[in-house]
């Protein structure tokens, strides 16, 4: 088992199509390494890329290179690039906090949104939807980490979100999704993918109606293959196919350290 969490200094900038197909595989084939080590199929998990930051045309070799799925953090930059690729196909998966003035944009071509932590969101995206004729797959986002100042919802108040999301039938909720402590402690890492899956198999257990088909989107560059040994079946892979981001990650994420400085 991984001992240590990757940084990104291991992650040389993928340039060419070839590059690409090389960093796909390798990630594929820790994928199945770590899901062979805990019994499970390599097909239970989906690898879903992380462009975000990544410009235009380095994503179009990517998906050269066989991608057609993509996660993006901002709607701003998901938007731009939806547009600017529609003869690509890509399945934009909307991965960070969202604005509910940016609901529209979500609604109208968003594959999926995996960050889902408040009821006012979920309304105004529900209403968006229905104007659109369209559903959406959502996970919901939990706090696993107990840091204040993390997105997502408290664990405690699990069951009441999801109880009220209920009253937004647009809203397609596919399980939970959660971002690990920043830490190359690997053991309180491999604690938050913990607390998830128990908090889904809880879900399961009491209220199976409310959890949908009680998914787990845990694990990145640095833990996708801790979090794939306790149950992840969505592992949002960046670096590790893009290669190293320039972008701390304090700009996305807020009030976290620099673990990697
Ligand atoms: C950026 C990001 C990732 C991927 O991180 P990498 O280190 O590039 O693998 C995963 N999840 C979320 C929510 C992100 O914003």
């Amino acid at each position: 088992m991984p001992d240590a969490i990757s940084s990104p200094e291991e992650f040389p900038e993928a340039r060419t199509v070839e590059d690409f197909k090389a960093n796909i595989a390798a990630v594929r084939q820790r994928i199945a390494d770590a899901a062979a080590r805990v019994g499970r199929e390599s097909d239970d998990v989906r690898l879903l890329a992380v462009s975000k930051t990544v410009p235009e045309a380095r994503i179009r070799l990517a998906v050269a290179a066989g991608l057609d799925e993509l996660g993006e953090n901002r709607v701003q930059e998901a938007t731009a690039k939806y547009h600017a690729m529609q003869d690509l196909n890509i399945r934009w998966s909307i991965i960070g906090n969202l604005q509910t003035n940016k609901a529209r944009d979500v609604a109208a071509y968003a594959a999926e949104f995996q960050a889902l932590d408040r009821l006012r969101v979920a309304e105004v995206l529900d209403r968006r939807l229905a104007a659109a004729g369209r559903t959406l797959p959502v996970f919901v986002q939990v706090n696993t980490s107990n840091e204040p100042q993390k997105y997502g919802i408290h664990p405690d108040e699990l069951r009441e979100f999801l109880t009220a999301l209920q009253d937004y039938p647009r809203l397609k909720i596919q399980g939970l999704m959660t971002l690990a402590v920043f830490t190359p402690e690997v053991e309180r890492v491999r604690e938050c993918f913990v607390l998830l899956r128990n908090l889904r198999d809880q879900m399961l257990d009491e209220a199976p109606e409310l959890i949908g088909p009680g998914e787990l989107s845990m694990g990145m560059s640095g833990d996708y293959e801790v979090a794939i040994e306790e149950g992840a079946t969505v592992v949002r892979v960046g670096q590790a196919i893009f290669g190293a981001r320039a972008t701390p990650d304090s700009y996305y994420w807020p009030g976290i350290a620099e673990p990697n400085k």
